[in-house]
């Protein structure tokens, strides 16, 4: 059941705009079986109905199957700011197949697209496509991608590009932004039905609580926290962490100018347009507590009807600080298992750290140092793990401490490292091999976006014959330049 709205300025029910003769760069047959629909990835294009569907243009098929397609308002702060009113400008929400909710982003033009064309280029459209499954298949939370269909339609940007939709799916795509509209608006009753729809739908757990809407702020919060610390874990910035991008089911969504630390920069920023570093590696977990910290704000009138008479952003404010001990908690769990520590000793955050110190002060790659530290032996003194650090000496030390805190560990090397390699991934979508694939996308050539998308739905295997897909970028093919526009 998608949230559904009535007909009022909350909502605008809108069919897409049709892009104009379109065809399939890529399917997930991964995503597609979610939803129950047959896409086969080596035989396209094989479905004009699905094809049509996908690129916004009406079928008979879609037209049964989705009948009021709608974009819907959200408001948010952006870079630290309130914003105001923000989209949904491009993406329109299809209908629902097997409890995910289809939408399409590029779709053309809605009530909400202020001064956008309604479009996305080729080059977002591909790399929202790749991340989101390479995510999924990381075993992040995140929104998934089912499609991508491309046009020749001219969209204009810094320079003109060519149009494309990418079609994703979710529970569901109500982002802290929603709360924060209907808040924003004083459209309490608002709140109070995407509140009950949310507990309804997602939040289950919620209904037992004699306090459901403070049940529901804290689990939004739980998960939020949870998806924070997977992507520290696997060293991925999102680049844009506004609170209109941050999912009410705590998956990672909106993809843009996201990137994963090449060599460790834990001061790392991706996104060219965030000169002051807000969205920093480093700095996501805090941020992400700080988005929370708007939805409680969104949320002081639903407390407030449960609870009369007491002080409800008193109430939120003391739920609010539970958030810093969940991101740690799961961090921890995650970084122990990038080590391959089963047991919890009380100095292991220290070890943790301790490494990602030297990492950043040697500029080790980030994937690749914790990738080969299942190759580390508890007894044998010597490994060529150090090689990859300039100060040899400090990572020496830092081995040592290593194996000594391994030596607590019953398990044994072999199943050790079979472990971290099911944590610590060979294959990440790097900057320089997205950007490789969609320069040959504009040449009309696909075949890196396919290769690129069968490569990280297997992040975790060795895949011989593609090590070079493992490897940091060259001094000349690191990508600099990523920003907002999309
Ligand atoms: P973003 O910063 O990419 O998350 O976008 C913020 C809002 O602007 C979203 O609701 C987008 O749908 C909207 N938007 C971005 N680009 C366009 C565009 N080309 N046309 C219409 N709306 C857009
Ligand atoms: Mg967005």
């Amino acid at each position: 059941m998608a949230f559904s709205l009535i007909g009022d300025d909350t909502c605008q029910f809108i069919a897409p705009t049709p892009l104009p003769d379109p065809y399939w760069i890529a399917v997930s047959p991964e995503a597609a079986e979610l939803v129950g629909i047959s896409l086969d990835s080596n035989q396209l294009p094989q479905d004009p109905d699905w094809l049509a569907i996908l690129a916004g243009n009406p079928a008979e098929l879609g037209q049964r199957l989705f009948s009021k397609p709608m974009a819907t308002a959200y408001s948010g702060h952006q870079f630290g700011h309130w914003a105001g009113q923000l989209g949904d400008g491009r993406a329109i929400l299809l209908g629902e197949l097997n409890h995910q909710e289809l939408q399409l982003k590029g779709a053309g033009m809605t009530r909400y697209s202020r001064m956008g064309d309604g479009r996305a280029v080729l080059r977002s459209s591909i790399r929202e496509f790749l991340c989101s499954e390479a995510m999924h298949a990381l075993g992040i939370p995140t929104t998934r991608a089912l499609s991508l269909v491309g046009s020749k339609q001219a969209v204009r940007r810094e320079t003109m590009e060519t149009a494309a939709v990418c079609s994703r799916l979710a529970p569901s795509f109500i982002r802290i932004g929603h709360f924060e509209h209907y808040a924003a608006n004083g459209l309490h009753v608002r709140l109070q039905e995407l509140a009950a729809y949310l507990i309804e739908a997602h939040y289950p757990e919620c209904k037992s609580s004699n306090t459901p809407y403070l049940a529901l702020f804290k689990a939004i919060s739980a998960r939020n926290a949870k998806c924070v610390a997977h992507w520290q874990a696997v060293g991925f910035c999102h680049g844009v962490l506004n609170s209109d991008n941050i999912s009410a089911l705590g998956l990672t969504m909106d993809y843009g100018p996201f990137g994963f630390l090449d060599h460790t920069a834990l001061d790392h920023i991706c996104n060219h347009t965030d000169s002051g570093g807000r969205y920093a590696y480093h700095r996501q977990p805090k941020i992400m507590h700080w988005n929370m910290a708007c939805l409680a704000n969104a949320m002081v009138p639903l407390v407030e009807m449960e609870s009369p008479g007491q002080d409800a952003a008193e109430i939120l404010r003391a739920a609010l600080s539970d958030f810093p001990p969940e991101y740690e908690a799961k961090w921890l769990t995650l970084f122990r298992g990038k080590l391959g520590l089963q047991i919890d000793t009380p100095d292991d955050m220290d070890l943790i750290e301790a490494l990602l110190q030297l990492m950043h002060a040697n500029q080790a790659d980030f994937t690749n140092a914790f990738r080969s530290l299942s190759k580390v032996q508890k007894k044998d003194a010597h490994s060529n793990w150090r090689d990859q650090f300039l100060d040899r000496d400090a990572a020496d030390a830092w081995l040592s401490q290593y194996r000594t805190r391994l030596q607590q560990e019953s398990n044994s090397d072999a199943e050790r490292a079979a472990q971290m390699n099911c944590v610590n991934p060979k294959f990440i979508l790097r900057n320089h091999l997205a950007q490789r694939a969609i320069e040959n996308a504009q040449q009309d050539d696909f075949t890196e976006v396919n290769r690129l998308q069968r490569i990280l739905s297997r992040p975790f295997e060795d895949q011989p014959g593609f090590e070079q897909y493992a490897l940091a970028p060259l001094p000349d093919e690191v990508v600099t330049d990523l920003s907002c526009s999309s």
